[in-house]
């Protein structure tokens, strides 16, 4: 039986993890060759010559030219927070190398930190995952189904609109003659035409095949320019539809990942960022070693978010 290349691969160990970025000035320096990766330029004078010092805790970088002060972590997602940086590097590296999702339970466990601590770091470092994955792109062949977290396919509440159920699609772009999953965008989703039309036209670029059920709300893909459709047929037959394998591969794992590490949380509310994780992960799933970096760049592409942003999903932070 051949091995499976994303569960054999090497990753980043916690021994690597240790020689990288065990102290705050491994940190910082990642931080900055992250931020700058050509060096500081000042954004008042263009100048490169520039000396750190510290302010408290803060690291801080002043332009020789002018003297215009940048803090390290300013406009970025760290930017307000009180947590050594040590804190947040050893979070992204549970986060990016466990098999399975980490729950904010666990990572409290782990790092030491209180509860509500350890919700914060999950949820900004979720956050900033979402906002990297927010423009992903899919072409080629695409497999594109819809579904509910908190029900199932078949059973549950009947009615696609049941309460307590997040509505979401699923789109998985496959690769070769097997058509194995490759890249997926998953988002919530309301099953309107013109939700799933937006969709379509926001993720799904040309070339393009789409392979969808042929649910009412699917004509969507039709009107957002896409018109190489192959149609399964509606109901459970479907799900069995050879030519519907990667999505509901992909609908498996989903459904596992969060089912199971949170199933004792109100995953409702906050689910576009456990969709993101899910995402963000498996779109870079055979580059493990890689996820940490690719972490950290998210979260400093993401802009400072304050408490209550992060509390309410529905308001972008
Ligand atoms: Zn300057």
């Amino acid at each position: 039986m051949p091995i499976n290349r994303v569960q054999f691969q090497p990753g980043l160990s916690m021994f690597e993890f240790m020689q990288r970025y065990a102290t705050l000035a491994q940190c910082e320096a990642a931080v900055a060759a992250a931020r700058w990766p050509d060096g500081f330029v000042c954004p008042r004078c263009q100048g490169r010559v520039v000396w750190s010092f510290r302010r408290g805790a803060q690291a801080y970088r002043e332009c020789v030219g002018c003297g215009y002060q940048c803090s390290l972590l300013a406009g970025t997602l760290f930017q307000s927070s009180k947590l050594p940086l040590t804190v947040w590097f050893m979070a992204m590296q549970l986060l990016s190398q466990a098999k399975n999702n980490v729950a904010a339970l666990e990572l409290m466990r782990q790092l030491g930190v209180s509860y509500p601590t350890a919700w914060l770091i999950k949820h900004k470092l979720m956050e900033s995952m979402r906002l990297r994955e927010q423009d992903r792109q899919l072409h080629g062949r695409v497999e594109i189904d819809d579904a509910y977290l908190g029900g199932e396919r078949s059973g549950g509440k009947p009615g696609r609109g049941s309460e307590n159920k997040v509505p979401f699609v699923l789109a998985v772009q496959t690769i070769g003659p097997k058509n194995k999953p490759h890249q997926v965008c998953v988002q919530q989703l309301p099953f309107r035409k013109e939700a799933v039309a937006e969709f379509c036209t926001r993720h799904l670029v040309r070339p393009l095949t789409v392979v969808s059920d042929g649910l009412s709300c699917f004509t969507a893909a039709a009107d957002a320019g896409v018109h190489d459709r192959i149609v399964t047929g509606g109901g459970s037959a479907s799900a069995k539809h050879p030519e519907f394998q990667a999505v509901n591969i992909m609908l498996g794992n989903l459904k596992t990942a969060i089912a199971g590490t949170y199933h004792a949380f109100r995953f409702a509310k906050y689910a576009p960022r456990y969709l993101a994780e899910f995402q963000f992960r498996f779109n870079r799933r055979y580059r493990m070693a890689e996820m940490l970096p690719a972490m950290l760049r998210a979260i400093l592409a993401a802009s400072p978010c304050p408490l209550a942003a992060v509390r309410t999903p529905e308001v972008p932070c």
